[in-house]
């Protein structure tokens, strides 16, 4: 079976073709012999037999009939002058009936038919001969017995071969009749095949025709599906093995373009310098954690993050130590969330935290661990030390409050938190609109 399917299409088409052209073949060559055999032969018999045997036995019948006349003539004119037409005729005579029964020797019954006749014929004969031999000068008599009888036996020979046509005209005649059944049998084999070829053809082209079809609707399915965006349907074509290796490319493609456009993903939701996610993650992060809250009833809190007189920092040391910051906050940070939590850097020295499933309180002691950790870490840069502090602020996230009004009121705590005078935790109240401070 698994060989079969790898057939090409190719090898499919020229298998319907041989199968369909078979009975047309087979036809073709039955139907010459048959044809042969059954017709052309049988015709070609007879006429064959109408030359050599019904002609001569018609001439034959002529010719008798001819000899009454110089008998006649000669015994009513009394002139001699018919003998020799006569003889003429007579041996006209003879020489049809050998060669006629030289014909029919395959025929004995017809055979000895002419042989009567030729009987008869010699009979006739006889008295023609004791007609002509008589002295009409003499006695001026004719012997009209013998005159009776020359008639008697030539219209005797005449009957017997009159019989002998008609027997041949019965052979012929069926001898045709069975060649035209013959002829009229070869027509319906050519007809039968001719349709049973046509019929396989069809069928043939109908097969290969819905096998194609099936897979390339598959093909373009899975064109459509992929354009639609769908990156996990694989397309799935076994038969002809030139259209699944159309798929087996296609999946392949679209499995390469998957990975790229996840590297892309990944690329385009990551910061460069810190390697952490970068504010488009945060925006697609943020509703995502809503729609979880609503579908668990769950809690969670965003802590807004920023580093203290960074711009000091910048000046201070330069801005490559500026960035060496930036990283080495940023590897503390991941170091003291939880794996369920995300840290983002939002821009500049500004960095962002989603706190899933925790309420304020625990968002104030992540947030506490964060703020010590930093401003416990004395960071090298090219043989200098900087040390650097964040300002956090804290607010609740609600599953059906906008995006923009809970990042303000994070802000806002956090404005607080430097206001206060830095290195702080500030915590928004539950509406965003005050804050209450937090420790230092
Ligand atoms: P505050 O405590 O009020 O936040 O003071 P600040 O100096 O941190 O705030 P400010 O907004 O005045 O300065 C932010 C500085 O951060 C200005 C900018 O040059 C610097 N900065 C922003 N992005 C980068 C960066 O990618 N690398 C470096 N080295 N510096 C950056
Ligand atoms: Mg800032
Ligand atoms: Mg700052």
């Amino acid at each position: 079976m698994e060989s079969l399917r790898a057939k090409s299409l190719r090898f499919w088409v020229a298998l319907g073709m041989c199968l369909a052209l078979t009975p047309l073949i087979v036809s073709g060559v039955g139907g010459y012999f048959l044809l042969q055999r059954g017709v052309i032969m049988p015709f070609d018999d007879v006429a064959d037999r109408q030359r050599h045997q019904i002609a001569p036995v018609q001439q034959l019948r002529f010719l008798l009939w001819e000899t009454l006349k110089p008998i006649d003539e000669y015994i009513e004119e009394n002139d001699p002058s018919h003998i020799p037409a006569y003889r003429d005729l007579r041996e006209r005579i003879e020489s049809g009936f050998a060669s006629l029964l030289e014909v029919l020797g395959d025929k004995p019954a017809l055979q000895a038919l002419v042989k009567r006749a030729r009987a008869d014929w010699s009979e006739a004969d006889v008295h023609a001969t004791d007609l002509l031999a008589a002295d009409l000068n003499a006695d001026g008599t004719t012997n009209p017995r013998a005159l009776q009888l020359f008639h008697a036996h030539v219209l005797a020979a005449n009957d017997k071969l009159a019989g002998a046509y008609r027997e041949l005209v019965t052979v012929i005649e069926r001898d045709h009749d069975i060649a035209l059944k013959s002829y009229e049998k070869s027509l319906w084999i050519a007809a039968i095949a001719g349709v049973i070829s046509l019929i396989m053809l069809i069928g043939g082209l109908v097969i290969i025709g819905r096998i194609l079809k099936a897979s390339v609707d598959r093909l373009v399915d899975g064109a459509v599906r992929f354009a639609e965006g769908d990156r996990l349907h694989r397309i799935k074509v076994h038969v002809p093995p030139e259209l699944r290796r159309v798929a087996d490319e296609f999946n392949h493609m679209i499995e390469r373009i998957h990975e790229s456009e996840a590297v892309l993903s990944e690329m385009a939701h990551r910061d460069s310098l810190t390697g952490l996610l970068n504010r488009r993650a945060f925006d697609d992060a943020f509703p995502e954690l809503q729609a979880r809250m609503l579908r668990h009833g769950e809690v969670a809190s965003l802590l807004a993050i920023d580093i203290d007189k960074f711009k000091e920092t910048n000046d201070e040391h330069s801005h490559a130590a500026g960035d060496e910051v930036l990283r080495t906050v940023a590897e503390l940070m991941a170091q003291h969330v939880r794996t369920s939590d995300s840290l983002f850097r939002l821009g500049g020295e500004e960095f962002a935290v989603l706190l899933s499933q925790t309420g304020l309180e625990e968002a104030h002691e992540v947030a506490e661990r964060l703020r010590e950790a930093i401003a416990a870490t004395a960071i090298q840069y090219e043989g200098a030390e900087i040390r650097t502090t964040i300002s956090i602020g804290i607010a609740e996230v609600l599953a059906r409050f906008p995006q923009e009004v809970t990042m303000s009121t994070a802000d806002n705590a956090l404005y607080l938190a430097k206001t206060q005078g830095r290195n702080r935790v500030v915590i928004s109240d539950e509406r965003g609109s005050s804050a209450r401070p937090g420790s230092t």
